[in-house]
């Protein structure tokens, strides 16, 4: 590894995110779509439509090639296409934003609902809170700066500059305390009386007005329009009306504007309050809408279905725009507009609009109309919460060779043991590296191939090729297993170039088990495999259930399979169960009998229990099956009529056979207290 100075890094300073503006899109975007049509009768795609191949291809399958970078489907990233929209929809992201000023905003002056003496002390005092001045510091500085405008911006630039050199002024206001404060400011100026504002509802993706009279004036340029209304039953604000009113409120209360809404300084357009509408919509490209094939149909991805959709009705608006006769549309425009709800034109291009205006919300935020949406995720959708891209699939992550499912006691498992279902030990896997010595047992697991246990799911050839084991073509699996040891042309040469064979999980294999939360080291343990081939649930004695903290109604248990030998050796003398028998905290033991073993050792050795030769002999010799060394036994407590021993003399036996024979006998004795319930 290189010195630290090698690696380039950057710091991050501050992160801004701001909208496309109309010229930005235009640059971003490849092609102008205008077709409302996917593919024509060979199943091509139409030029200028929704899939058109400067967007970059779809599908893998055709070998089709992007037309903006030239690549196939594996290299070309996609790019964007887009529409043009008749008329401007409003940016459902920001409808609450623009409730907000249009009923802040006077109707006729274009101004903000508050005394101009007001309007400037706000200005300031947002300035000054930004620039990291304290509460008591800003009210002199705004009464100074509201007094004398001109001097008071040139103080304020140079406090600025002294700033700079000063670095302690900005602890004394966090960022946090600067958006309580401009809040509770904001909240102070919203609550002004209104007079002369609009009275807004959103409803149905158009804004109802509530009180006609005291508006009719912004009514007045718009007459044609307004003459059509008169048959809807409430009077609404078009879009055009809209981005007219915050033009001029912008010309003559931008500075407000811009301090109350951050967003607005962020583009250099000539009216940045344009951004609050859509002319232009940016179109995803069609590599990440894909059509599904479901029984041989063609079924388009939600997206595409909106994206038609929204140039569908923009034709048609354009056409009733554009006052052609009515014999000159095309047909299907004519069926169209037939089937639209409204009797008169300008009916009908209202309802046009609600329509564009709800299909614009769907793909950006389908949770806006959850009546009428065609697509169940919009934009918005995929990329927030946790089911999003960014909790989901960029800060979470998944591990291979694991396995979890719900823990079952076994009181059978060896203390060391972990039952596996079959299922699992079929899906895990281990590359184990051909020998002249393993080779036997290898052919013996590729041919057994991948569903017959123990068997193999892949085989890795010397170049780093991946050959999957089929499960119905026995002949290939024969094939393989006779050609392990035979090297490939091209390796033959190679010093150490060995297949290898990806194992299943065998009985035997040590495996980490893990029970969350992971608080301390025996929370992770080794344990040894034992597959269990009628089980579905992950087998553990009761003896480990204090290091997991576990129990057995309903907690699950994770399982890695670690896939090198020194990672397996590791687990084997160093993290596996029997090294885990002390707490790390204060060295109490861990391990210890409860529930099933508690029970049975209580029947075992309460007074009067006596077993025959046999099972003193059988139990004994269960307890001590992997004792290397010939096992001592007791003479029998009850000699005649029939040789018996007590249930206590079959511990005595254990603890006798256990003990160290070079070593002096355990000298321990404790007193503990036992609550009978
Ligand atoms: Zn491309
Ligand atoms: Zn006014």
């Amino acid at each position: 590894m290189g010195s630290l100075k090698q690696i380039p890094h950057t710091r991050i300073e501050n992160l801004s995110f701001r909208l496309y503006s109309e010229e930005e899109i235009d640059k971003i975007s490849v092609i102008h779509i205008t077709k409302d049509e996917s593919f024509n009768s060979l199943g091509h795609y139409f030029d200028k439509g929704i899939y058109d191949l400067h967007m970059g291809p779809m599908t893998s399958h055709d070998n089709d090639l992007c037309k903006t970078c030239n690549s196939s489907y594996f290299y070309c990233s996609g790019h964007f296409g887009h529409l043009k929209l008749p008329s401007p929809v409003y940016h459902p992201f920001f409808i609450d934003v623009l409730k907000e000023i249009l009923q802040r905003v006077c109707t006729y002056c274009y101004r903000f609902q508050a005394s101009a003496k007001r309007g400037v002390e706000f200005f300031y005092e947002t300035k000054f809170l930004n620039a990291g001045f304290d509460k008591v510091e800003v009210s002199t500085l705004v009464q100074k700066a509201v007094n004398d405008p001109t001097e008071a911006a040139e103080s304020m630039l140079d406090e600025e500059d002294e700033e700079e050199n000063d670095r302690s002024r900005k602890k004394t206001t966090s960022v946090n305390e600067i958006g309580t404060i401009i809040s509770e400011l904001e909240k102070e100026f919203s609550k002004i009386k209104k007079t002369r504002v609009l009275r807004l509802r959103y409803q149905d993706t158009k804004f109802l007005i509530k009180n006609v009279k005291k508006s009719e004036s912004i009514f007045a340029t718009e007459e044609k329009v307004l003459q059509g209304l008169v048959s809807l039953t409430q009077p609404y604000l078009t879009t055009e009306q809209a981005m007219e009113m915050l033009r001029n409120c912008y010309k003559s209360d931008g500075r407000i504007l811009k301090c109350l809404y951050p967003v607005l300084c962020s583009s250099n357009i000539d009216n940045p309050t344009d951004i609050f509408f859509l002319k232009k919509l940016l179109v995803i490209p069609p590599k990440y809408r894909p059509c599904n094939t479901v029984h041989g149909r063609m079924i388009e991805n939600e997206m595409s279905v909106l994206y038609k959709y929204i140039i569908k009705w923009s034709k048609c608006l354009r056409f009733l725009k554009s006052s052609t006769e009515e014999s000159e549309m095309p047909e299907a425009l004519k069926f169209l507009l037939k089937e639209l709800k409204g009797d008169t034109i300008v009916e009908k291009r209202f309802n046009i609009m609600c329509l564009l205006q709800g299909s614009v919300d769907n793909i950006l935020d389908s949770e806006i109309n959850k009546l009428n949406r065609v697509a169940q995720k919009g934009i918005r959708q995929v990329i927030e919460k946790k089911f999003g891209l960014f909790r989901r699939n960029l800060m979470g992550k998944r591990v291979n060779y694991s396995a979890r499912s719900v823990a079952a006691p076994d009181p059978m498992l060896g203390v060391d043991e972990v039952g596996v279902p079959l299922d699992f030990a079929m899906k895990l896997s281990y590359p184990v590296p051909v020998t002249p010595w393993n080779v036997s047992k290898l052919r013996k697991l590729v041919q057994n191939g991948p569903t017959c246990f123990p068997g193999a799911l892949i085989v890795e050839d010397e170049e780093g090729r991946k050959i999957t084991l089929k499960a119905d073509d026995v002949k290939q699996r024969i094939a393989i297993s006779k050609s392990l040891l035979t090297r490939t042309e091209s390796c033959v040469k190679k010093v150490n170039a060995t297949k290898i064979v990806y194992r299943h999980l065998d009985n035997g294999d040590y495996v980490l088990m893990n029970r969350q939360p992971t608080l301390h080291k025996p929370s992770i343990q080794a344990h040894k495999v034992r597959v269990m081939p009628k089980d579905r649930v992950l087998r553990m004695p009761y003896a480990n259930c204090k290091a997991y903290n576990a129990d057995f109604d309903g907690d699950e248990l994770n399982l890695h399979f670690s896939q090198n030998e020194m990672a397996r050796s590791e687990a084997q003398h160093i993290i596996t169960t029997q090294n885990q028998y002390l707490t790390p905290k204060d060295g109490s033991p861990l391990a210890g009998l409860i529930q099933d073993c508690i029970v049975a050792s209580v029947m075992l050795t309460v007074r009067g229990k006596f077993f025959n030769k046999e099972d003193y002999q059988q139990l004994v010799y269960i307890a001590l099956s992997d004792l290397n060394r010939k096992i001592r036994l007791l003479k029998p407590a009850i000699l005649k009529p029939q040789q018996l021993w007590s249930g206590k003399q079959i511990i005595s036996t254990i603890l006798l056979n256990l003990i160290p024979e070079a070593l002096a006998k355990p000298t321990f004795n404790f007193k503990t207290t036992v609550k009978v319930e």
